[in-house]
């Protein structure tokens, strides 16, 4: 079983089954809630929160490897669509409708249709009806988080655009034409993480969100993800350093980043 060579950031996650008991036939789509970059949602997989997709897409269009396709992923909450679909986290807005941006959409239906090619789909089918879904009726290969436990994800922005979706890739599965791409230069991950805080130290950009990204996965915060180091994150990196004996200094700095990506 062999990965999608558009990948351009691998960063495996231990939170996995290992190996599947069914074919690949499904497509699971879902919403970071966050317009996050590949390599913070690679931090996030790779942290304490036991959740993962096979792959995920950051604002800039992006793809990144997080699950090999061979293992099934802990993305739906539901052990039996997860051992069948390949599970795609796409970066997105943090409230309703959480839209994603042109650039994410557009990956995600070059990789969705590489994903199926690979895999034997011949056509995506989405429905509308949940029970065609759940249970794979009428040809239905697209299922979504919102079936299997009480989330808004994959949002309304992907939600309704699931139909649109499966007709850009049927379009080109339907032409025969090879996917491709260029430059999926692969990049591992490095520990030395820059230290971060709301003043002296980096208090902007990727890495500040991904430390928000994970303070409001593990309920330290309700963040805005927008990579600024405010006064509320701040606090929240306060509280988080303090439930972890840490001085409480709102520096994310090397014993911080160890415990959030622990
Ligand atoms: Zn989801």
């Amino acid at each position: 079983m062999s990965n999608s060579v558009l990948v351009d950031h691998i960063h495996y996650s231990p939170h996995h089954y290992y190996g599947r008991n069914h074919k690949i036939d499904t497509i699971t789509i879902h919403c970071v809630v966050g317009q996050c970059s590949i390599e913070s949602l690679g931090l996030v997989f790779d942290s304490n929160i036991e959740a993962s997709s096979n792959y995920g897409i950051g604002y800039d269009g992006r793809i990144g490897l997080y699950v090999d396709e061979s293992n099934a992923a802990w993305t739906s909450s539901n052990y039996a669509n997860d051992n069948r679909a390949v599970t795609i986290e796409v970066a997105s807005d943090t409230c309703n409708p959480y839209a994603v941006t042109d650039a994410a959409y557009n990956a995600l239906i070059i990789l969705v249709a590489d994903i199926c090619k690979r895999n034997g789909i011949k056509r995506l089918i989405w429905s509308t009806s949940k029970n065609d879904r759940v249970n794979h009726l009428n040809g239905c290969n697209i299922t979504v988080h919102r079936d299997f436990d009480n989330k808004s994800c994959p949002g309304d922005y992907l939600y309704n655009r699931h139909g649109q979706i499966a007709a850009a890739v049927n379009k080109i599965l339907d032409s025969g034409d090879d996917v491709e791409y260029d430059g999926g230069q692969k990049i591992y991950f490095d520990i030395s993480m820059p230290y971060l805080a709301k003043s002296g130290y980096i208090s902007t950009g990727e890495e500040v969100k991904t430390v928000q990204l994970l303070l409001n996965a593990m309920n330290y915060g309700d963040l805005e993800v927008d990579g600024i180091f405010g006064s509320a994150t701040d606090q929240a990196v306060k509280k988080f350093q303090k439930s972890r004996e840490l001085d409480q200094d709102g520096i994310v700095g090397r014993d911080t980043w160890r415990y959030l990506l622990k």
